[in-house]
C-alpha cells in the first residue's frame, strides 16, 4: 500500500481555510483532517468536535514537554499545534491528511516531514480578505487589523509552498486542491510500494 500525503494548507486568516476545507472533505470525505490543540477561546462556531480540541495553556505545556506535538506555533496571543499520532498513522495507512497550519508550522512540518506537500491559499484581492475578516463577525476590530497586519506578513512568504490556489470560487478551488493531491499520488516516488507489491506478486 502506498503512503498517504500530509497536506499543509495555510493562507491567511479570513481567506476561506475553513470554508473551503469544508467543501472539500464534503467533497472527498476520504480525505482526512488534522485536529489541532489549541488555547485559544472558542468562537461561537467552533464546536468539540470539529477542527479544534481546546486545551488550557497548562495542557498546552504538558503535550510540549511530552512530545506529543509534530509542530506548533504561537499566534495572536495563543498556542496551536498539531498532534503527532493522527498524522503518522493516516500517512501509514494510505490516508490523505490536510494539516491547516500557518506558515510558521509548516515550515517546522517541512523539516520534519519533507514528504509532506503543501498549498498556500490566497484570497482574490486584500479588499476582500477585509471584507471576509469583519463580515464573519467573530473578532473584535481590534483583533481584525492584527490578524490584516499578519495576513500582509503570512502572503510575503506565500513562496515557500508547492502550490497557490485562490479561494474565490469555493468549488473550484476545492477541486483544484483534490487535483493537487491527485497529481502529488500519481508521482513515481508515492507509488514505489504499490510497484513492488505488483512486482513481488509477478
Ligand atoms: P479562515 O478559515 O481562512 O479564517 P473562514 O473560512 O472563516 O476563513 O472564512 C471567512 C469568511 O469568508 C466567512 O464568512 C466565509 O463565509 C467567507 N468566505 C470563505 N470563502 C469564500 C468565498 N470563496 N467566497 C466568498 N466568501 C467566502
Ligand atoms: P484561527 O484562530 O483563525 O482558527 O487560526 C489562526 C491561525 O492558526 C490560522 O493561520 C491557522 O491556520 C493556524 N493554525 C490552526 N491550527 C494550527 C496548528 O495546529 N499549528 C499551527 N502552527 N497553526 C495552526
Amino acid at each position: 500500500m502506498n503512503k498517504g500525503i500530509p497536506l499543509i494548507v495555510s493562507g491567511p486568516s479570513g481567506c476561506g481555510k475553513d470554508t473551503l476545507l469544508r467543501v472539500l472533505f464534503e467533497k472527498y470525505p476520504q480525505v482526512k483532517f488534522s485536529i489541532s490543540a489549541v488555547t485559544r477561546p472558542k468562537r461561537g462556531s467552533d464546536t468539540e468536535d470539529g477542527k479544534y480540541r481546546f486545551v488550557t495553556r497548562e495542557q498546552f505545556e504538558q503535550m510540549l514537554r511530552d512530545d506529543e506535538l509534530l509542530e506548533h506555533n504561537e499566534y495572536v496571543g495563543n498556542y496551536y499545534g498539531t498532534p503527532r499520532q493522527p498524522v503518522s498513522d493516516a500517512v501509514n495507512n494510505g490516508s490523505d491528511i490536510v494539516l491547516e497550519i500557518d506558515v510558521n508550522g509548516a515550515a517546522q512540518i517541512r523539516e520534519k516531514l519533507p514528504e509532506a506537500v503543501s498549498v498556500f491559499i490566497m484570497p482574490p484581492s486584500m479588499d476582500s480578505l477585509r471584507g471576509r475578516l469583519t463580515g464573519r463577525g467573530t473578532e473584535a476590530s481590534e483583533v481584525v487589523e492584527q490578524r490584516l497586519a499578519q495576513a500582509i506578513s503570512e502572503i510575503g512568504r506565500a513562496g515557500e509552498y508547492d502550490y497557490i490556489v485562490i479561494n474565490d470560487d469555493l468549488q473550484t478551488a476545492a477541486d483544484e486542491i483534490y487535483s493537487i493531491l491527485t497529481a502529488e499520488k500519481a508521482k513515481y516516488k508515492n507509488n514505489k510500494n504499490f510497484i513492488n507489491e505488483v512486482l513481488n506478486n509477478a
